[in-house]
């Protein structure tokens, strides 16, 4: 029996696999282990093989395969979700009710990944005539740097995998995009910058020296790079120019000190073809040449730094999926978005790599995360003919 993919949207988002991006670890719900040894079950059950790779404690990529011709498409979502805290809903009780599916996950990928794995549950099934190999691919950490798609990529690139036995022709990266072929995205690099201060009394501030206000004119500076210089660093035709924006101040301990630490956290999108360290580097060079050098201000090593994704190589991908799309009453349109996947990863070893997934990133990470039944029902028919067709067909 193939899987029923409301059924399987449910059993996924009752599995939690929170990634705790950074933060405190501490409670039951973090990790994807849960979800990897689910889905080590559904594979089992297929009858496909499969491998896991441990990226890592608690955290392993699971690849399985469905044998066609020559040709080999992967299917890709990510395990892990964004934590639930705030959240108005139950996050791990999927409740289905008008049309949609409640549950943190439900459109942030899991709703992606069950409409995969049903189309490919049918496609082992059916075994159409001519259908081409499948790589149904599930990796971690997706939301915090995407080390998972990163360590699965490099796997298929060295030749190490007992699953993925040559560079797959294509990958299709499940996302919320309503339905529609992202064929290009920005890339980040985030860090964090420091200033150094004395501290004091605040009642004699003379005596100290304030990191806020050495904080104050980087973010002067910063500013200014936002407006003046970020804009004239290129242009893509669907996405824009890169933007860089500061999203976390911190600084001082009480009122009556003068504070001797500041800092803040960089968020700069990169455009594709954008070298996300180099990026980094000319905000550095322009602050160092901005600022008094009597400022002390340190830049941490970037925790995250990942490229975007360029169209170009995904052209005919992107135009088969488009058309399947169209012809199973969804848009199918080519289009750029300003958030990051796991796809670059894939399109760095040479694997032409589109985003097409259920829901809207509107729903993602909400805290009432929801995904319309509709849109999961199109995507598995999506998928279910892409597996059955194959591409340049
Ligand atoms: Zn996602």
């Amino acid at each position: 029996m193939p899987l029923d993919v409301v059924e399987t949207l449910r059993n996924l988002v009752a599995t939690p696999s929170v990634n705790p991006m950074g933060q405190d670890d501490s409670g039951d719900e973090f990790y994807e282990y849960r979800m990897t040894d689910r889905l080590e079950r559904i594979f089992s059950e297929m009858g496909l093989p499969f491998e896991r790779q441990e990226v890592a404690p608690k955290r392993s990529n699971i690849v399985a395969r469905l044998d066609g011709n020559d040709q080999v498409i992967v299917f890709e979502a990510h395990q892990d979700t964004v934590p639930v805290n705030g959240m108005t809903i139950p996050p791990w009780e999927p409740n289905v009710r008008d049309g949609r599916i409640y549950g943190r996950g439900s459109c942030d990928i899991k709703g992606g990944m069950a409409a995969m794995l049903t189309a490919v549950s049918r496609l082992a099934e059916d075994r159409p005539a001519g259908m081409p190999t499948i790589v149904m691919a599930c990796s971690v950490n997706e939301e915090h740097g995407y080390s998972g798609a990163t360590n699965m990529a490099s796997l298929w690139d060295k030749g190490e995998s007992t699953i993925v036995l040559r560079k797959p022709d294509a990958v299709i990266v499940a996302e919320p995009t309503l339905l529609n072929v992202v064929v290009a995205h920005k890339g980040v690099v985030r860090w964090h910058i420091h200033t150094a201060g004395r501290a004091c009394h605040s009642s004699t501030p003379h005596l100290g020296d304030n990191a806020i206000y050495h904080m104050a004119r980087v973010l002067q500076h910063l500013e200014e790079y936002a407006r003046d210089v970020a804009p004239t660093l290129g242009e893509h035709r669907l996405l824009g120019g890169p933007t860089i924006s500061v999203g976390i101040v911190s600084g001082g301990i009480s009122v009556n000190t003068v504070p001797d630490a500041c800092v803040i956290e960089i968020d700069r999108r990169v455009l594709p073809g954008e070298d996300p360290l180099a990026a980094r580097q000319h905000v550095i060079d322009y602050l160092a040449a901005k600022l008094d050098e009597s400022v002390p201000v340190t830049h941490d090593d970037p925790y995250i730094a990942s490229g975007g994704l360029a169209d170009g190589t995904n052209a005919e991908l992107a135009a088969t999926v488009s058309r399947v799309a169209s012809d199973q009453d969804s848009p199918g349109e080519l289009i750029g978005v300003p958030y990051g996947t796991d796809g670059p990863a894939f399109d760095a070893i040479g694997c032409p790599t589109i985003v097409f997934g259920p829901g809207s990133i509107e729903q993602a990470h909400t805290k009432d995360e929801w995904l319309a039944i509709e849109q999961l029902e199109k995507a598995v028919e999506v998928y279910y003919q892409i597996g059955k067709l194959g591409l340049g067909t």
